[in-house]
């Protein structure tokens, strides 16, 4: 029966902890440089100064975890001209057959996530594959089994929707109408709205 898997993030649980980055990392062996699964921390506000010196703050900061989301429409794969980077019909998983890969980046520039990251050594693309592999076994993802405060689940894109509704997008993430990404995302009190944040991405260095 084919499905399309995607990826539930509860922003209301995530610490910002970056288990999930370095799982990713460990299990598919990624050097310095390359980062399937990043961690944004998004921050803004300030506080103001009332005429009796009382300060009133309006601070805000928060955590979103990314890696590709296994678009519906995926911008990579329409920009790939080798079809190297293919959507698999059973799973809706997105991924790179880096044997048919000539490492002209093109899907990388056509990603709004920056998710296709560029193999230096291999002179090849590479991404997220949703751990295709513990899928195939019945497991998790790396990054949803290491979550400590299970922040980040998975599962089928329309099952996810009636459990968590239909959020894609809070800033700093681009607009969903580009690729409509298969996430779903349970906001945080503070989570700003996409296009219209009133803060910034406080780790540019690390995504
Ligand atoms: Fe492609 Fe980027 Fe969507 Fe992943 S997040 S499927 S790489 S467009």
């Amino acid at each position: 029966m084919s499905q399309q898997l995607g990826f539930f993030f509860d922003q209301t649980r995530c610490t910002g902890c970056k288990a999930c980055q370095v799982a990713c990392k460990d299990k598919h062996d990624l050097p310095v440089g390359r980062t399937w699964r990043r961690v944004a921390e998004y921050a803004g506000g300030s506080f103001a100064t009332g005429p009796d010196g009382s300060f009133s703050p309006s601070v805000f900061a928060y955590y979103t975890s990314i890696a590709c989301n296994h678009c519906a429409d995926p911008a990579c794969v329409r920009a790939c001209p080798s079809t190297a980077m293919r959507k698999d019909p059973g799973t809706g998983i997105v991924s790179i057959d880096q044997s048919v890969c000539i490492g002209c980046r093109y899907c990388e520039w056509a990603c709004p996530y920056g998710a296709p990251q560029y193999d230096p050594a291999a002179k090849v693309m590479s991404k997220c594959d949703f751990c295709a592999d513990l899928i195939a076994d019945g497991k998790p993802p790396a990054c949803v089994a290491a979550c400590p405060t299970r922040a980040l689940d998975y599962g089928d894109i329309e099952d996810l929707e009636r459990e968590h509704g239909t959020l894609r997008a809070v800033a700093p993430l681009p607009d969903p109408d580009i690729t409509r990404p298969c996430l779903i995302i349970n906001p945080h009190r503070d989570a700003q709205p996409q296009g219209h944040g009133a803060g910034s991405v406080a780790n540019p260095k690390e995504l």
